[in-house]
C-alpha cells in the first residue's frame, strides 16, 4: 500500500462519515419541517401521552349528562293530554233518584189552611200572576231586590181581596206607624218607609180562628189601595177585606200576602205556598237543598220541568235564615224552596250546576217534597 493510496482510503472514509452525518442532519431537518410533531414526539417522548389522555376524556365526561337528561324530559308530552273530554262525558249520566240512603227525609206536614186572598176565578185565569213564580217567598229576584218574605198577586188595581180563612183583623190602616205586635205597636214591614207612606202601605192582618201546633197563624195582606175592615171585625173565609193598590213600597198594583206564625211581625213570616190550598187540579211542591254538611244552601237556582217535556220549566231561589230578618222553614219540614200549584204529574227537579237530577210526583191538593243533597 502506498501512502498516496492510504491518504485516499482516508479521503473516501472522510466523504463517507461526511455524507452521513449530512443524510442524518438533512433527516433531521427535513422531518421537522413535514412533520414537526413525530420530531417533536421522537426528541420530546414523555410529556405528550398525559396531554392526549385528557383531551380524550373530557369529552366523555362533559357528553355524560346531557344524555341523562333526554329521558327526564320525555315524560311531559304524556302528562299534557289532562283530557277534559271524559269529564264532560261524565256529566251526561241520566237522571238519579234522590235523596241519597245516607239522608233521613223529613216528614210530610201538609196544612193547606188558606184559601187565596183573590178570588179563585182570577188565579186560575192567571195563575203566573197568582202568585208570581219569579219572587217567590225567601227569594231575591235574582238578586234584584230583598228577600221576599211573602208572594205577589199582581192584579189591576182595585181587584177585591178576600179573607183566606176565618178569623178577626188585628191590624188594619197604614204602616207609616208601628200598627203590628200583639201591642199594636211594632213595625210591620221591614221598617216605617215614611218616604212612601210605610213599607207596606195600606194593610190588614187577620188572626186565624184556627191555630197550628198551638201557636197563632195571621195572614196579611199589604199595598192595598181600599180597606175595609177595622181591628177587632170578626170574618168568615171569602168575606171582603178591601181592594188591590201599590201603597207604599210596591212598584206596580198588587197584593203582597205573607203568613206569619206565632207573632205579628216581620221575622216571624213562614211561605204561604205551604199554607194555601193549590189550585183545582194542581199540588204544590217544596223541598230541602242542604250541603255536605246538612246545613241548607241559600240562593242555588231550582228549575222544575214536566218529565213528559211539555209545558215550560218553572225555577226558584233556595232559602235559609241565615240574615237578618230571617225567612223561615217549616218547623216539621225544613223546606228551603217551594213552588206553587204545579199540574198533577211527573216532574223533574234540577239543581243549577249540579249534575244530577230527581224525578218526583205531584198529587191534586197535596204536598210534595223532596230532598236534594250533595
Ligand atoms: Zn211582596
Amino acid at each position: 500500500m502506498t501512502l498516496a493510496s492510504r491518504s485516499t482510503q482516508q479521503v473516501i472514509l472522510a466523504v463517507g462519515v461526511g455524507i452521513l452525518l449530512g443524510c442524518v442532519c438533512g433527516a433531521v431537518v427535513i422531518g421537522a419541517m413535514v412533520a414537526p410533531d413525530l420530531v417533536r414526539a421522537a426528541l420530546a417522548p414523555s410529556p405528550t401521552p398525559t396531554f392526549t389522555a385528557t383531551r380524550v376524556i373530557y369529552p366523555t365526561i362533559t357528553l355524560a349528562p346531557t344524555a341523562s337528561r333526554t329521558p327526564t324530559s320525555a315524560p311531559i308530552p304524556t302528562a299534557t293530554p289532562i283530557t277534559p273530554i271524559s269529564a264532560t262525558e261524565t256529566i251526561t249520566p241520566t237522571i238519579t233518584r234522590l235523596p241519597s240512603p245516607t239522608r233521613t227525609p223529613r216528614p210530610i206536614v201538609q196544612h193547606f189552611m188558606l184559601g187565596r186572598p183573590v178570588a179563585t176565578s182570577i188565579a186560575l185565569a192567571n195563575p203566573l200572576t197568582n202568585p208570581d213564580p219569579v219572587y217567590l217567598y225567601g227569594t231575591t229576584r235574582r238578586g234584584d231586590l230583598d228577600v221576599h218574605h211573602g208572594e205577589e198577586f199582581e192584579n189591576p188595581m182595585n181587584t177585591p181581596l178576600y179573607a183566606v180563612a176565618d178569623g178577626t183583623i188585628v191590624t188594619a190602616g197604614s204602616d207609616a206607624q208601628p200598627i203590628c205586635g200583639d201591642d199594636g205597636k211594632t213595625v210591620c214591614g221591614r221598617d216605617l218607609s215614611p218616604d212612601y207612606g210605610g213599607y207596606y202601605g195600606k194593610l190588614v192582618v187577620l188572626l186565624l180562628e184556627r191555630a197550628y201546633s198551638g201557636q197563632r197563624v195571621f195572614a196579611l195582606y199589604g199595598h192595598m189601595d181600599k180597606v175595609a175592615v177595622s181591628v177587632g171585625d170578626k170574618v168568615k173565609q171569602g168575606d171582603l177585606l178591601g181592594e188591590i193598590g201599590m201603597t207604599g213600597v210596591a212598584l206596580g198594583p198588587h197584593v203582597h200576602f205573607e203568613v206569619r206564625l206565632g207573632v205579628n211581625d216581620y221575622a216571624h213570616t213562614r211561605n204561604p205556598i205551604l199554607w194555601m190550598t193549590p189550585l183545582p187540579g194542581r199540588g204544590a211542591l217544596a223541598g230541602r237543598l242542604t250541603d255536605a254538611k246538612g246545613a241548607l244552601v241559600r240562593g242555588a237556582r231550582i228549575t222544575v220541568s214536566r218529565a213528559d217535556d211539555t209545558g215550560n220549566p218553572l225555577a226558584t231561589e233556595t232559602y235559609s235564615r241565615d240574615r237578618w230578618p230571617p225567612v223561615n222553614s217549616d218547623d216539621d219540614m225544613g223546606e228551603n224552596f217551594a213552588m206553587p200549584d204545579l199540574l198533577a204529574g211527573d216532574y223533574i227537579v234540577r239543581v243549577q250546576g249540579q249534575q244530577y237530577a230527581a224525578r218526583v210526583t205531584v198529587e191534586e191538593g197535596k204536598l210534595a217534597f223532596i230532598e236534594l243533597g250533595q
